[in-house]
């Protein structure tokens, strides 16, 4: 006979493993699909500070190795494959993969989001020859050298203190006059004697002929044109929610969020988001970890009253 799952999750970063751990604490019978790295950003994120009970070398690998472990331990199984298509309609919806085709009374989307471009010239040419998207990926390649960090918010800051244990400086350049991040982060980030910030100021231009060597900088003030010696550029300027999937199905806000009611109820029934791909003000660990709580348990609840 078809398998009918009681929940499938999309997405194993912190939404789609915490709802994994509830949903399967109440015994559900539940599937997770991630197409990449379980942990999602997080696993890539050198220092957790803002997760209660983190401290102590805490780094996102471990937090998400634990989380996944914990679901787990709870009869949540998991799979790599991609979604392909999604049906969200009736009582049994369809998720086809690459190798499969699932079915399930009720669906996390819990697929998180990716990096944004910078949008200046020759950011693709030079991705991976010096452009990156990821501290922990790559700081360990621009050990004593140049490195730029383009953003303002948490993210480009926290990753500027991180890149600064490996780079002889470290630039920060921003759009605007002040910071985005939260102030015990920049208190942090002008305390440290490698980081530099250039203010009111754009990226045009990357340049280098096989790696990256310098960046064409634009002070957004003045117009004035400038060039930094470069030998990294990592590129912080926020993310945009991976939700193609759902174009037209699902109720999403214009940059592509899905709106969600307290309950992280979509506007299908059976159908729930949880995390970063969501609408909503705080796109943190602990909530998305608590998004994927209140999913699970909401997706219970639905499956009872049915
Ligand atoms: P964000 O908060 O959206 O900040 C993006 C930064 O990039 C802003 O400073 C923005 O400038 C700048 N920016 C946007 N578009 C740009 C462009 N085209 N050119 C140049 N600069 C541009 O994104 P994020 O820092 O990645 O953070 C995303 C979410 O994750 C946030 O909710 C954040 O709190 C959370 N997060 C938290 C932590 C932590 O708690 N430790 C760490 C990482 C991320 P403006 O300031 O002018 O808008």
């Amino acid at each position: 006979m078809e398998h009918i799952y009681d929940t499938i999750i999309i997405g194993g970063g912190p939404a789609g493993l915490s709802a994994g751990l509830y949903a399967s604490r109440s015994r559900m019978d539940t599937l997770l699909i991630e197409r990449a790295e379980f942990g999602g950003q997080v696993a890539t994120t050198n220092e957790i500070d803002n997760y209660p009970g983190s401290i102590e070398n805490c780094t996102g690998a471990t937090l998400s190795k634990r989380m996944k472990q914990q679901a787990e331990e709870f009869g949540t199984k998991f799979v790599s494959e991609e979604v392909l298509e999604v049906e969200l309609e009736g009582d049994i919806k369809v998720i086809k993969c690459k190798g499969k085709t699932y079915k399930t009374k009720t669906i996390i989307i819990a697929s998180g989001a990716s990096p944004r471009l910078g949008g200046f010239k020759n950011e693709i040419e030079l991705r991976g020859k010096g452009v990156s998207y990821c501290a922990t990926c790559d700081a360990d390649f621009f050990e004593d050298l140049d490195i730029a960090v383009i953003g303002g918010g948490d993210s480009a800051i926290s990753e500027a203190i991180y890149l600064a244990k490996f780079g002889k400086t470290v630039t920060v350049i921003h759009r605007r006059g002040e910071l985005r991040a939260v102030k015990s982060l920049q208190e942090k980030a002008f305390k440290n004697p490698k980081i530099k910030f250039i203010l009111d100021a754009v990226v045009e231009e990357a340049k280098g002929k096989e790696m990256l060597e310098s960046l064409v900088i634009k002070n957004v003030k003045t117009g004035e044109l400038s060039e930094l010696k470069a030998d990294g550029c990592f590129v912080f300027v926020g993310y945009l929610p991976i939700s193609e999937l759902y174009n037209g199905k699902i109720t999403m806000n214009d940059r592509g969020d899905v709106i969600t009611d307290e309950n992280m109820r979509t506007n299908i029934p059976g159908v729930y988001a949880a995390g970063d791909i969501r609408v909503k003000l705080l796109r943190q660990v602990i909530t998305a970890a608590a998004d994927g709580a209140i999913a699970a348990t909401h997706a219970e609840h639905y499956i009872e009253n049915k």
